[in-house]
């Protein structure tokens, strides 16, 4: 019997609602950008245009309950959303890192009086925030940060380093981890806080990428005092809070569908192009094999999305679709570097893409850890 992957008819009609949205409000210079070539720089005028659209919608927040002014979207409409926006080239997740990471980590374990201070403004779109977990000697292995903080009065006393620091340069305000007790086991002895990024004694430093971008930073602690009401959670419980944050990173990285709008992109180009080398039979291979690839992606997001629906936590499976998408994603950027080559930069910016796309199989868990999970939960290998 063949499997229905198919909307339900409730589906079909929830579909329909989401595509007039775009058709009636996303900016064209986003929807003629052909979904996911050359990346939104030079275009965040119309993604700011779109993100106060979607703000107007009720839809920025779609996971949040209504009660804190979220749209509290099953997951299946959540993905069909975003399956949608995909396909029309507008970003999804416009509330970045606020929307997606510290609103929800708030609403299960902040305080009424932390709720109170930063969702509203969250929704609104008034503050910018940003992830310090990473610093240079803890990445995978995260729970070995060393950044300090000491309990002084009311306040915390910050000192130390995060790197990666994800649009740091633009945030008001960080939720970070810090190490509050260097004597208990690495897990034990970490706190999770909010700071103020205007706080005196920080210190922003951009790093500069091989693609020539400034999308993360070095972010400096010296004497940073950050109010104890800013911490969530007890004190040293903090590890267990930042790891339902990364929850919420890891199940909205790697869009599937994103992919293959790529692959469409140059195959358009590649048709119609004249300085295409489409004619030659290799090329046309690695576009077959891409095109199997970004079925195959979609299938295993879609099975990670069945899971979520029927309540079940994808574990190695969200794993294997990361790890899958995300390779995909770099074969891509390597078959547009063979199409076009150094020219490329001059049509699509595909080689710049193709210095993009290494950062793919590194954020939100490297490769690597990926296959860890898997060998050891997947398929029950033993840990070495
Ligand atoms: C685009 C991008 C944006 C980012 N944004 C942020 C951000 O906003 N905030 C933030 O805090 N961090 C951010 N990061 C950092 C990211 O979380 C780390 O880069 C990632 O966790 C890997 O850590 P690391 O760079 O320290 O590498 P390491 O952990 O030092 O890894 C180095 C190499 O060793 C391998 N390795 C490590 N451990 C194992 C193991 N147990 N078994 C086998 N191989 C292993 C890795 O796979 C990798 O190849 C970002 C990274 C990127 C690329």
């Amino acid at each position: 019997m063949p499997i229905n992957l198919g909307d339900s008819p409730a589906e079909q009609t929830w579909r329909k609602q989401v595509r007039e949205f775009i058709e009636q409000e996303a900016p064209a210079e986003l929807r003629s950008a052909g979904g996911g070539e050359g990346g939104l720089f030079g275009r965040l005028g119309a993604v700011k245009q779109w993100r106060d659209k979607v703000a107007a919608k009720g839809w920025i927040a779609p996971s949040w309950p209504t009660k804190y002014g979220g749209a509290e979207m099953s997951v299946v409409e959540q993905f069909i959303m975003n399956e949608e926006f995909a396909e029309a080239g507008v970003p999804a997740n416009v509330g970045g890192f606020g929307v997606m990471m510290i609103g929800p980590t708030l609403i299960e374990h902040g305080t009424e009086e932390q709720k109170e201070e930063h969702l509203g403004r969250i929704l609104r779109g008034e503050v910018i925030w940003c992830q310090g977990y990473s610093e240079p000697g803890a990445g995978s292995d995260l729970a070995a940060l060393q950044t300090r903080a000491v309990r002084d009065g009311d306040d915390y006393v910050l000192n130390g380093q995060k790197i990666w620091t994800t649009g740091a340069q633009f945030s008001d305000w960080m939720y970070m981890l810090a190490r509050t007790d260097p004597e208990a086991p690495k897990h034990r002895g970490i706190t999770y806080l909010l700071v103020d990024m205007k706080s005196p004694g920080v210190t922003v430093q951009p790093l500069t990428t091989m693609a020539n971008q400034q999308t993360f930073n070095e972010v400096f602690f010296e004497d940073v005092r950050v109010p104890v009401k800013n911490r969530v959670g007890e004190e040293n419980r903090g590890w267990y809070i930042g790891t339902t944050t990364l929850d919420f990173e890891r199940s909205s990285i790697g869009s599937a569908i994103g992919v293959r709008k790529a692959l469409e992109g140059l195959m358009r180009r590649a048709k119609e192009g004249e300085d295409a080398s489409f004619d030659r039979a290799s090329v046309r291979h690695e576009f077959v094999e891409r095109w199997i690839e970004a079925e195959v992606a979609k299938m295993l997001s879609y099975r990670v999305i069945s899971m979520q629906a029927a309540g079940k936590i994808p574990n190695y499976e969200a794993s294997m679709c990361k790890l899958f998408t995300s390779d995909l994603q770099q074969n891509i950027a390597n078959l547009s570097m063979h199409l076009y080559g150094m020219h490329g930069n001059k049509i699509n910016r595909s080689s710049m893409g193709y210095m993009q796309a290494v950062s793919a199989t590194i954020a939100g868990g490297t490769t690597e850890v990926q296959k860890n999970i898997m060998a050891t939960r997947g398929l029950g290998l033993p840990r070495g």
